[in-house]
């Protein structure tokens, strides 16, 4: 949550450290207004910087049991249940800004003339863009694949989400990586989009769960 985000924020917290996940955590709804929560400091972060995220300080904070999201216990089960779409919208975006990536790598590539040629002439930054292309085609679908599937509420959507979070999200951080090469220095200068991409494309590795934990989840479903 960042200072200019809304007037609730949704708080999870555990409510039964006996249970835990299992009934022992509680969701609520906090008015910003209440007294006791505040913000903390504004987190000065590597990229997706449009996007401000502070800390959450509870200071005997009370909240009412209206502010309750369903049942006490139900809170794990809320967090869950919206882990799948999450990472679909994570999955989104990295095909977003790897599509934009790539655009303006072929666009660079035509556009830069070294040794007497445009630097796309070159069969080695060729490559690069073949590998590029095809790893976003195949997020893409998998992308595609795994919203179908949540609109139809088919089976095994968790395995789809996350295969399709931590493919395009890999996929994001490859191609950002390989258009800013594509543009050689400059690349690493602001004047060029691929440094910002570049940059906002790390986070989706992390976020929304970390590709690490998308293998968790993958192999455990693999494996049932
Ligand atoms: C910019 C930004 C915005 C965020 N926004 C939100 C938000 O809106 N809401 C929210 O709830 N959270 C948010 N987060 C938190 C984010 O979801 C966590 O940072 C992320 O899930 C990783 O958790 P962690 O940082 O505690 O890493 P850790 O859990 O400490 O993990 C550190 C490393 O260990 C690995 N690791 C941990 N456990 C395992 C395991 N069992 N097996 C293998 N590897 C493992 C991880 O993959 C990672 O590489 C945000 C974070 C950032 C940076």
């Amino acid at each position: 949550m960042g200072p200019d985000e809304g007037d609730f924020a949704v708080v999870i917290t555990v409510t039964d450290p006996e249970k835990r996940t299992r009934g022992g955590m509680t969701a609520f709804l906090v008015d910003r207004a209440t007294p006791g929560f505040s913000l903390g400091k504004t987190e000065d972060k590597m990229g997706i910087r449009g996007a401000a995220v502070s800390e959450l300080v509870f200071e005997d904070c009370r909240v009412p049991a209206s502010a309750v999201m369903g049942e006490v216990g139900d809170g794990y089960r809320i967090a869950m249940s919206g882990l799948d779409g999450g990472r679909i919208g994570m999955a989104g975006l990295s095909v977003g800004i790897a599509q934009r990536a790539l655009e303006e790598a072929v666009k660079y590539s035509k556009a830069r003339v070294q040794f007497k040629k445009p630097i796309c002439e070159n069969q080695g930054l060729r490559w690069y863009l073949a590998d590029m292309a095809t790893r976003l085609e195949a997020a893409r679908l998998l992308t595609m694949q795994a919203a179908v599937a949540r609109q139809n509420g088919a089976p095994g959507l968790t395995k789809l989400c996350s295969m399709a979070k931590y493919y395009a999200s890999e996929m994001a951080t490859y191609v950002c990586d390989l258009a800013l090469q594509i543009h050689g220095g400059y690349g690493y200068m602001k004047d060029y989009a691929v440094e910002r991409l570049y940059r906002d494309a790390r986070i989706l590795r992390i976020f929304e769960g970390t590709s690490e934990i998308q293998k968790v989840v993958i192999s455990r479903e693999v494996l049932k």
